[in-house]
């Protein structure tokens, strides 16, 4: 560890911080280092100065080796409805980063879309951040950060609460794996975000190995899967990163997370007009079912596009929908809140549909 640099308190659990104090040589008791945490990540607090007796060495320890710093907000966009906002945060190395708020059903609930990387390497034909390729892995302390401020804003400006968080922003969540279980931990931990377990959803293009991974190491969060093809060729133009896996191997992974989950495995179909809305894919999805159980959420891409797709019409999309709803799949059309086609990110605009109906 370099014990130079300082310890970004936001992207710490409790054990965490008395473990990496300890090694700079300072005292940290468990109920201390909870107490600090409670004051950056659960209050807000601009002062991570336990409330309760604070001893001075402590006190001077945390503003001398600890940073609880946030990212710096360079735009905030509502949508035409006011109850989602796009935010554009600044990392101090200058990269860029998104996150929306969203809002549920139920009055002033909201989610946060948050992004796990700057950038993807993903290559979705139908995403733009896609074609911007990787720049690098967002670090947990600003995955929390962007929850915070989002989360905060929505408290102080218009009393909302931010009771989930869905990991569908910008990047592969499983290609910054750790990162983002640290995060989801901090996120839903009692002295940290104080989101409930199962309100934490993480997204991937379908990345088997961290699948199995997650599967393996009974995550609490709930997964959602992208299939969006079932035709090996059009899954390996559509998803070029996740397509190059067999379609067989996704789908024993996908039955083993089901096993261990006790539950369908949820898929998302991002639907694009013309091009995964035919008789191949219901084939496709008939036999899938066949084997798996599954959940379909259909997303809508954005109307206006500079990559060719389309969105489906409402015939198009309709006769697709009747068709699964005959396989007896339980299947969600999730309508769109204030989609944005300044988006960067396919996933992105997804997102505020996948959690508009929270
Ligand atoms: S859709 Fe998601 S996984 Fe695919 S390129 Fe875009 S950000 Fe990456």
């Amino acid at each position: 560890m370099n014990v130079e640099a300082p310890l970004f308190l936001l992207g710490l659990l409790p054990a965490d911080l008395a473990i990496a104090l300890e090694q700079r040589g300072i005292r940290c008791s468990p109920g201390e280092a909870r107490q600090v945490l409670s004051r950056v990540i659960s209050e807000g607090a601009s002062d991570p100065t336990p409330r309760r007796e604070p001893r001075r060495a402590l006190v001077e320890a945390l503003r001398r080796e600890t940073t609880w710093q946030r990212l710096e907000v360079l735009e905030r966009v509502p949508d035409e409805d006011g109850k989602s906002v796009r935010y554009l945060f600044r990392s101090p190395d200058g990269a860029l980063s998104e996150a929306v708020r969203i809002g549920l059903h139920k009055p002033d609930h909201y989610t946060v879309c948050l992004s796990s990387q700057v950038g993807c390497a993903m290559g979705c034909a139908f995403c733009a951040t896609g074609r911007l390729g990787l720049s690098r892995n967002l670090a947990p302390w600003e995955i929390v950060a962007a929850f915070l401020t989002v989360r905060d804003e929505a408290r102080d400006g218009v009393g909302g609460r931010v009771s989930g968080a869905v990991f569908m922003g910008q990047g592969e969540p499983f290609h910054n794996y750790d990162a983002v279980i640290q995060a989801a931990r901090i996120l839903s931990d009692p002295a940290g975000g104080r989101v409930a377990k199962e309100n934490i959803t993480i997204s991937t293009v379908g990345l088997v190995p961290q699948i199995r991974r997650f599967t393996k190491e009974r995550q609490p969060y709930k997964l959602i899967i992208s299939l969006t093809s079932t035709v090996a060729e059009r899954r390996q133009y559509l998803l070029p990163v996740a397509g190059r896996t067999d379609l067989a191997e996704l789908v024993a992974a996908i039955r083993d997370y089901s096993e261990v989950a006790q539950d369908r495995t949820t898929v998302a179909w991002v639907v694009l007009g013309g091009v995964n809305t035919g008789e191949d894919e219901v084939e496709g999805l008939r036999t899938l079912l066949g084997e798996l159980p599954l959940r379909v959420n259909l997303i809508d891409v954005n109307e206006a596009r500079p990559d060719g797709f389309r969105r489906a019409s409402v015939t198009e999309l309709k006769s697709f929908m009747d068709r699964l709803q005959v396989l007896g799949v339980p299947l969600v059309r999730r309508y769109s809140v204030g989609q944005d086609q300044n988006s960067a990110c396919g996933m992105l605009a997804a997102c505020r549909t996948l959690s508009s109906t929270g």
